[in-house]
């Protein structure tokens, strides 16, 4: 992913050398909370899992009481992001992004490079992300479902696509979720 990226930023210096501009163009990778959170604390938790409910815990809008109390505060007892909450300053986004160039840019300014990213992500001309933001129905409805209709879509390594595929579709099942189907299948009884 940040080699396609880093491949645009070539081009995009190869133009500025031939024609001497860049032309105004916004491209950016977007993963998960995983690779793309800067928070100190939640950036640390050890799973993909725990850092997506570490972060919701601090950015759900049920969970985010209004609290008088610093923002700086609130974030120290784990109750809010200070990134997330200055993620909504930032109108303006332009040039070529990696995942670092995004928590870079998060560090420097501090707002949060995964709602940074989101939230450009219909303003983006090109945009890079794993095949699961498109197969996966549970993260494609959050994301690429809203891309506009006339966008292309160029599925890079198209011969690794069975498997994002089946994984998208399949579901782990382990002993304790088949004891509790079967303790409901009780109470229906
Ligand atoms: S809002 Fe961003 S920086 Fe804050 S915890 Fe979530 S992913 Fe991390």
């Amino acid at each position: 992913m940040e080699k396609t990226v880093d491949e645009l930023k070539g081009v995009m210096e190869c133009r500025k050398k031939e024609f001497g501009e860049e032309g105004k163009l916004l491209a950016l990778c977007l993963s998960s909370r995983r690779n793309l959170c800067i928070h100190e604390t939640v950036s640390k938790l050890d799973s993909r899992e725990a850092v997506d409910a570490g972060c919701r815990e601090r950015t759900s809008s049920w969970l985010r009481q209004e609290e008088e109390v610093p923002i700086e505060e609130l974030d120290r007892q784990g109750k809010r992001c200070r990134f997330y909450e200055n993620t909504s300053k930032t109108t303006q986004m332009e040039g070529v992004f990696t995942l670092e160039d995004l928590k870079h840019k998060g560090r420097r300014e501090g707002v949060c490079p995964y709602f940074l990213a989101r939230e450009f992500l219909l303003k983006a001309h090109v945009v890079v992300f794993n095949y699961s933001y498109m197969l996966d129905p549970k993260v494609a409805n959050l994301v690429s479902s809203s891309l506009p209709p006339e966008c292309i879509v160029v599925f890079d390594e198209c011969h690794n696509i069975d498997n994002p595929c089946i994984e998208s579709m399949s579901l782990n099942i382990n002993r304790k979720l088949l004891d509790q189907a079967g303790a409901k299948l009780s109470e229906l009884d």
